[in-house]
């Protein structure tokens, strides 16, 4: 069977290790189970940050039984009709009123929404944690330095010479709305949105001015959407593409300043 869309939450996301090409393995989440499903690529990654909790519509999947006879999913990235739609990090999403609906962060334990959309401002800013780091550009993720000196993406695992390797933020902070206050993090276009610099000029900045900088953000206020970036189960692998957020709940997908 071919042609088949999804819509629903990433519960996992990793890249096969024993696959000669290349390949990811997605697991899929929406209230009727979970599936699988293998994405493979020409080359590399191209479809931006992809992470645990984010809401994901995907449309040119085929269905086929592998050899142990179970139905397995795959989705190629050249295939007319594949399409990969990351709607947590829709760059509309928060200025389209008729994309979202607003909530409160005391709804965010609810679980019945993926994805929630709320107006917050900035708390306790001088227990903002901000660091840059280097991140890769086509999936977004942190890349890491490997034993050997050489620096890989700890997400499409690939070697990241010659590759587009840019400084991005590692932002934890506390957001905070008339009932409840949360702790959430996020990196990228969102974390250089909600601190209103960028990680280059940030890091031009002396010692003492960076530990200075977001006191001037105190109640600044924001619409983000918040995913739940808890992973569900282990896949097997002792590393994780987001050991970053393992303390932390709630990754902020995307913010918008309002006043
Ligand atoms: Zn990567």
């Amino acid at each position: 069977m071919t042609g088949i869309s999804l819509y629903g939450v990433v519960a996992d996301v990793f890249r096969e290790r024993n696959n000669a090409g290349v390949v990811f393995l997605l697991k899929f989440e929406d209230v009727t189970g979970s599936i699988n499903a293998k994405l493979h690529f020409s080359q590399s990654w191209s479809l931006g940050r992809v992470s645990v909790g984010h809401t994901v519509y995907i449309s040119g999947l085929a269905c086929s039984k592998n050899k142990q006879n179970h139905f397995e999913l795959s989705w190629f990235e050249m295939e007319a009709g594949a399409s990969f739609i990351n709607l947590s990090c829709l760059p509309a999403l928060l200025n389209s009123s008729c994309l979202h609906r607003l909530s409160c962060l005391s709804d965010l334990s609810s679980r019945s929404n993926s994805m929630h959309v709320c107006r917050v401002w900035l708390d306790q800013v001088d227990h903002c944690h901000v660091t840059t780091r280097f991140s890769h550009a086509p999936c977004g993720h942190f890349v890491k330095e490997m034993p050997n000196g050489a620096v890989e993406c700890s997400f499409c695992r690939c070697n990241c010479d010659g590759e587009v390797v840019t400084r991005a933020f590692y932002l934890k902070l506390t957001l905070a709305d008339e009932n409840t206050k949360i702790f959430a993090w996020c990196t990228g276009q969102t974390a250089t949105e909600l601190l209103q610099i960028s990680p280059d000029e940030f890091y031009e900045l002396s010692e003492d001015e960076q530990v200075m900088y977001p006191s001037s953000l105190e109640n600044e206020r924001f619409i983000v959407a918040l995913v739940n970036c808890k992973r569900q189960a282990a896949h097997g692998s002792c590393d994780s593409q987001t050991p970053e957020a393992d303390a932390v709940s709630w990754e902020i997908t995307r913010a918008l300043k309002y006043d």
